[in-house]
């Protein structure tokens, strides 16, 4: 039974992350109402996009409150992937906000590179972006997915996989996208345009 006044995000955070939705709606990397954002209320609840909206024209009201298990605490359907985001705000009692890009570049290269498990990065300047990386020389692993419908068997899977592990930034689903977080909303973004920046130098190179 959905609270009547469920916790929501403050209003410098909504506007933050309806941003964010729309900067990558901008950039091409959630089209055709794809991609998925959310925040951390606080130990216990998350806001995150509501399912089937263009993320070019979110408003306020398309950020709904779910608990740390996806069950809806607001009305409205939240977004049919919110088990991947709550699996990452349960392991990981330090990310504040994910953001999923269904990109061109992760689209590719997630198909491209299934068959070796992870996308290994080095060398790039870029990759200090990511929270705690220091120098070009550091070796980013984005673990990469097999895409599954069954999206809590997927939130499993991954929990299996990486847990809470603090050295992975984000990881990718073949032929669908990637999932990245961040401290809070700015660093969830800041990694997303990190990665998202790597991915298409990785696709250029391959060219
Ligand atoms: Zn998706």
């Amino acid at each position: 039974m959905p609270l009547l006044q469920p916790k929501c995000l403050d209003d410098e955070a909504k506007t933050a992350l309806l941003s964010l939705a729309n900067r990558c709606h901008a950039r091409g990397w959630a089209l055709a109402t794809s991609g998925n954002f959310s925040a951390r209320i606080d130990g216990e609840s998350f806001a995150i996009t509501a399912t089937g909206r263009c993320k070019g024209t979110l408003a306020e009201v398309d950020l709904l409150t779910v608990d740390l298990a996806g069950n809806p605490l607001s009305v409205g359907r939240p977004s049919a992937e919110t088990p991947l985001h709550a699996q990452i705000y349960r392991r990981r009692p330090d990310a504040g906000a994910v953001a999923h890009t269904h990109s061109m570049p992760a689209t590719v290269l997630s198909r491209a590179l299934a068959a070796e498990g992870a996308l290994v990065l080095t060398g790039y300047e870029m990759a200090k972006a990511l929270a705690g990386v220091t120098s070009h020389e550091a070796t980013i692993r984005l673990p990469i997915f097999p895409n599954d419908q069954d999206v809590h068997r997927l939130a499993a899977k991954i929990d299996d996989s990486i847990g809470d592990d603090d050295r992975v930034h984000g990881y990718l689903l073949e032929g669908h996208g990637l999932y990245t977080w961040g401290r809070d909303i700015a660093e969830a973004s800041r990694h997303l345009e990190a990665i998202e920046f790597l991915l298409q130098c990785v696709l250029h190179a391959r060219r």
